[in-house]
């Protein structure tokens, strides 16, 4: 049951460039979605302002979740450091928002990103019907989150399932992460963009996707080396964890039915034990609501766990 008998839950998802949020029924079904300008170089004070702001137009009276790209301490709701929103480095966000909205920092639940995507597909999309699975983000790098029984895996530290710096090529190329080969540097939509300008196709992911699609034999094997170099990687995810199923979300996961099977190629040429038809691989469902549906789901856990 929810606190204090409110029916809905709202959201909030902050990205690099815009703030999505909404309020989701206790079932997980949308009832409204808001999107804003993040427009961080206005401060971290006056970000915090703003996303109270808009919890409050979604009905926020008793708690939200937040779901913020980087490396958080959840405990102290302070973003300790997030590459594409250094502007909230070290910034006590929960603190700011909960004070804005006059509720206690603990009815502020704070989770990474792409863990906030997968409990939203977990809840209401693409895994509902799978407690295990890995879901996989293609966008600007290549985001990850362990399901297990319904629940997301956030490690000691909040690094499970951070698959794009599996190691795929140990001399390959410079990661944003400092390290060399990881999966992110070979099937990131920005990693593919660069392959298939590479290869003399379009740098838009759409248009090799349309390529691909209507049988251009150089955008078809662009994007069976990118699945297989994907595959690879996940390969790496299925042995530790015995995952059998994957959903592929983020917006070059549009390209699926084409990466597909480059990505069984590379999943059963590297992992132990298994073959293709051991595994599925989903498309992710809600698309850009993934994230603030599953950051409602982890406010709506937390109001839980402190009520008990
Ligand atoms: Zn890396």
């Amino acid at each position: 049951m929810s606190p204090e008998g409110v029916a809905h839950r709202v959201g909030v998802d902050l990205g690099g460039t815009a703030i999505k949020a909404g309020a989701v029924s206790l079932e997980g079904e949308v009832l409204e979605r808001r999107s804003i300008p993040a427009e961080l170089d206005r401060g971290p004070e006056d970000l915090a302002e703003r996303i109270a702001g808009l919890a409050r137009e979604l009905g926020c009276t008793d708690g939200l979740g937040l779901g913020v790209p980087g490396l958080l301490d959840r405990a102290a709701g302070v973003v300790i450091t997030s590459a594409n929103l250094h502007q909230i480095d070290g910034f006590a966000l929960v603190d700011a928002i909960a004070g804005h909205l006059d509720l206690p920092p603990a009815r502020v639940a704070l989770e990474n990103d792409a863990n906030v995507a997968a409990l939203g597909e977990a809840w209401a999309g693409a895994g509902r019907e799978d407690p295990d699975f890995l879901m996989v983000t293609l966008g600007t790098g290549v985001g990850g989150g362990v399901v297990l029984d319904g629940e997301v895996v956030t490690g000691s530290g909040g690094l499970a399932g951070e698959v794009g710096h599996i190691c795929v090529e140990p001399d390959g190329l410079l990661c944003g992460c400092g390290k060399r080969g990881c999966l992110e540097t070979l099937a990131s939509a920005t990693a593919a963009s660069k392959r298939a300008q590479a290869a003399g196709l379009p740098a838009d992911l759409a248009e090799v996707n349309a390529l691909a699609s209507g049988g251009d034999a150089a955008a078809i094997e662009l994007l069976m080396d990118v699945g297989r170099d994907l595959g690879r990687g996940l390969a790496a995810a299925t042995v530790l964890l015995d995952l059998r199923v994957f959903v592929i979300g983020g917006g070059f996961g549009a390209a699926l039915p084409l990466l597909r099977p480059g990505i069984e190629e590379g999943l059963c040429e590297r992992a132990y034990g298994r073959s293709a038809e051991d595994y599925r691989i989903l498309g992710a469902t809600l698309g850009p609501d993934a994230g603030w549906i599953g950051a409602a789901r982890v406010g709506l856990l937390r109001a839980q766990e402190n009520d008990d």
